[in-house]
């Protein structure tokens, strides 16, 4: 359950949810709504902190810290959360329809292949969407694998972050892509959207997301779509991609399927037909009220914090992720 609450595996997580790891998902989703918009400098600090902790074996370190792609025919190795990318693409910081977030973060980088699916849904954004651009925030890192501060996921290279405010209509400084937030646009109850920030745009750029054909998954909070459960008139088949997820109040997560003849790469199942707009988004919104609204017991002071798990090794990673490291 260690990835649960965090940008992970799907709806499937739900089914297997416990109630000892309601109370973590809780706090990691709480987390979640801060982590993404964090400042450089709440970042650049988070990173010393982790890394100071770290062994010099462990693998966030390794992927981490490693400023450039490896130079191999582009592969997505592993899993979503448990994995790494060889022959990244890293997407231009500037597009017409487009503009990368965070650049000191260095994750603008993906498989080719969902490079191009953002880049087509930025162009088609203003005219299909009536969205100005894409504000793209953490792809992966150069080469992929886990990542220092934030997200269990985003680690083959298939998993893109979108802010849920448009592009503005001018370049932004690069102090402002590192600084500025994006909106929520959960209600303050997390049970709907804030009609005050939502609007009919929000819909039909993540319709528009979802209908690209190498899209599997769309992560957003529960209180959206719930929105987009009401607001999708007949046109629904595009709502079965879009999955509730902790977090995800600011940005929406892109998740393509592993790309073809990619052998090494682990594909989840789709999720199943039907708009997910009954049983299990009520669950969603009913365990997300909970873990958010509910006071909580006070915690004992005497408690032992629990421990933290044993840092990831190259070997925790499929065999080809440690060519993928050293690869010059
Ligand atoms: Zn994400």
């Amino acid at each position: 359950m260690r990835f649960l609450g965090r940008e992970n595996l799907g709806g499937r997580v739900l089914k297997v949810v416990t109630v000892l790891s309601l109370a973590a998902s809780a706090t990691a989703l709480i987390s979640a709504k801060s982590l993404a918009q964090q400042t450089q400098t709440e970042e650049m600090e988070r990173r010393a902190k982790v890394l100071q902790a770290l062994p010099p074996n462990a693998a966030k370190r390794i992927f981490g810290t490693n400023p450039a792609p490896a130079p191999l025919a582009a592969r997505a190795i592993g899993s979503f959360a448990r994995g790494c990318l060889a022959g990244a693409t890293a997407i231009p910081v500037d597009g017409d329809t487009w503009q990368v977030m965070r650049l000191s973060r260095n994750r603008m980088w993906g498989h080719p292949d969902l490079i191009r699916v953002v880049e087509r849904l930025a162009k088609a954004a203003p005219r299909e969407a009536n969205w100005r651009g894409l504000l793209v925030g953490d792809i992966s890192q150069p080469r992929g694998g886990p990542m220092l501060t934030g997200h269990a996921s985003h680690q083959i290279g298939l998993d893109a972050d979108i802010w849920l405010t448009p592009m503005p209509n001018r370049r932004l400084t690069r102090d402002e892509r590192e600084n500025m937030s994006a909106t929520n646009i959960a209600r303050s109850d997390w049970m709907d959207v804030d009609p005050a920030v939502y609007t009919r745009s929000h819909l039909a750029i993540v319709r528009l997301a979802a209908k690209q054909p190498e899209v599997a998954r769309i992560f957003v909070n529960p209180a959206i779509k719930v929105a987009f459960c009401r607001d999708a008139g007949a046109d629904r088949e595009w709502l079965s991609k879009v999955r509730p997820m902790w977090g995800h109040n600011y940005h929406f997560h892109i998740r393509i399927a592993c790309p073809k003849n990619d052998a090494s790469c682990v594909d989840q199942p789709l999720p199943g037909d039907g708009d997910g707009c009954g049983d299990e988004l009520k669950d969603w919104l009913k365990k997300q009220y909970a873990a958010l609204m509910k006071p909580k017991p006070p915690r004992d002071p005497n408690a032992r914090p629990p421990k933290p798990p044993r840092p990831w090794t190259l070997d925790d990673l499929p065999a080809e992720c440690r060519e993928v490291a050293i690869a010059r």
